[in-house]
């Protein structure tokens, strides 16, 4: 047993006494204390997009951190912020007019839910039910665990969760249930907001779903004048192929979370994006109609820097053909895998690749996770396996044959763990 005071997150200690050391990165390279590099084959959960420490990032933070570190954003702004969101309202769907800052991918998503709630409070219509995908995660604070799918996961904080009314995962080529469920829900006319995950549900097994099908989800909620928030927090700065998922859908929500991705996994940073009329109903002489939300470190301009070299990294590089190249790597060595029986459910979305270890029984999951996982460090891979799902989703950067040695350190590690 380690005698370290710090409790790490999503960790049984019990399971895992020891935690790995790491004193460097470089592009998708972490250096372990002891020298052994690690390839991120997760992002660093799921944060890096272009590689770590990206040389433009590295120099925005540094000169930003000699110049202004932090400041109260109410009453107070400065250059980085504007850069920010100009840039995001530029790149974003049509109509997201307006940029709310703060830290984190479930506060974001915190900010979405309250923008909502406030509008139809503000316009004086009384709607204040969510609805939310199966299998869904927007983060991990109380409210966006009211909205996630339940389970294992927060059992335990189950009496503090609201009710939110749950619609089916939109299961490939069965979308129907879906449509029927959100449909039905959407007409009783208490829906305040329906808030989803575009095109692919991440820690809830990596389920992808189609453009057509989030068009169609989209295209439902207008008709019933139901908010759509768009959890980006994920699919952003081009994981799905796109700069964010929604455009391969061809819609604007009405409220777009932004965060791992948008300092290009540098800093802790999240914005929530809306519409002029979500603004709008909140702008009023009167003071009880305030957005009444903010967090010490709103916009903090070391991390506006950050997003802002991001930003110009995006406008003056060749980021799409960096994703589309990785695409198709991902592409190929899944093709590779098709043939083998230990493997099914072959998917892929943009850069993103899963797939199911077939001769896996459940109840057994969580237990070869962890092993798989230990097998893969030894070689030299990171990767977090959830469950029976394993999944690929390195930064931008990974080269041809570094993504062959991970699967190959895949295909050995799961030979050595199921034999
Ligand atoms: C990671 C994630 C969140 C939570 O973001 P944090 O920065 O970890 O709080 C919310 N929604 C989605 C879709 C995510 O993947």
């Amino acid at each position: 047993m380690t005698s370290s005071p710090i409790w790490h997150p999503f960790t049984q200690h019990a399971l895992e006494p020891s935690m790995r050391r790491i004193r460097s990165a470089e592009g998708a390279w972490l250096e372990a204390s002891d020298g052994q590099r690690i390839f991120d084959g997760v992002s660093s959960w799921w944060v890096i997009t272009h590689g770590h420490r990206h040389p433009k990032i590295v120099a925005a933070i540094e000169k930003q951190a000699a110049t202004l570190d932090q400041v109260i954003f109410a009453g107070f702004t400065h250059e980085p912020a504007e850069e920010v969101a100009a840039g995001l309202v530029e790149i974003a769907p049509k109509g997201l007019s307006h940029v709310f800052f703060s830290d984190s991918g479930s506060t974001s998503v915190e900010v979405a839910l309250k923008m909502a709630l406030g509008y139809w409070k503000n316009i004086g219509i009384k709607r204040t039910r969510i609805l939310a995908l199966e299998h869904a995660y927007h983060g991990d604070t109380i409210g966006t665990m009211s909205a996630g799918a339940r389970g294992v996961f927060n059992a335990a904080y189950e009496p503090l969760l609201f009710e939110v009314g749950r619609i089916p995962y939109p299961k490939p080529h069965h979308a129907q249930p879906t449509f029927d469920a959100l449909e039905i829900a959407c007409r009783k006319g208490d829906v305040a907001a329906f808030i989803c995950e575009p095109l692919i549900l991440g820690a809830g097994g990596m389920l992808i779903y189609d453009a057509e099908t989030l068009k169609e989800m989209h295209r439902i909620c207008r008709a019933h004048d139901v908010l759509f928030i768009a959890d980006e927090v994920m699919t952003c700065f081009g994981r799905t192929g796109t700069i964010f998922a929604c455009e391969q859908a061809g819609i604007a929500p009405d409220i777009m979370c932004v965060a791992k991705g948008l300092t290009g996994g540098s800093l802790p940073l999240a914005v929530t994006l809306c519409t002029a009329p979500i603004y709008d109903a909140h702008l009023s002489k009167d003071r009880t109609r305030t957005f009444f939300h903010s967090s010490s470190y709103t916009a903090n301009p070391i991390a506006c820097a950050a997003a802002a070299a991001n930003l110009e990294i995006w406008r003056t590089e060749p980021v799409i053909e960096r994703i589309v190249a990785l695409s198709q790597n991902q592409a190929l060595c899944l093709n590779d895998l098709q043939p083998d029986p230990r493997f099914s459910n072959l998917r892929q979305l943009g850069t993103i690749a899963a797939f199911e270890l077939s001769t896996v029984a459940p109840g057994y999951l969580a237990d070869v996770a962890l092993v798989l996982r230990a097998r893969l460090l030894e070689r030299g891979v990171l990767l977090r396996p959830l469950g029976s799902t394993v999944y690929i989703m390195p930064p931008y950067c990974t080269t041809k044959h570094e993504l062959r040695s991970v699967y190959r350190a895949i295909s050995d590690a799961v030979d050595e763990v199921l034999t």
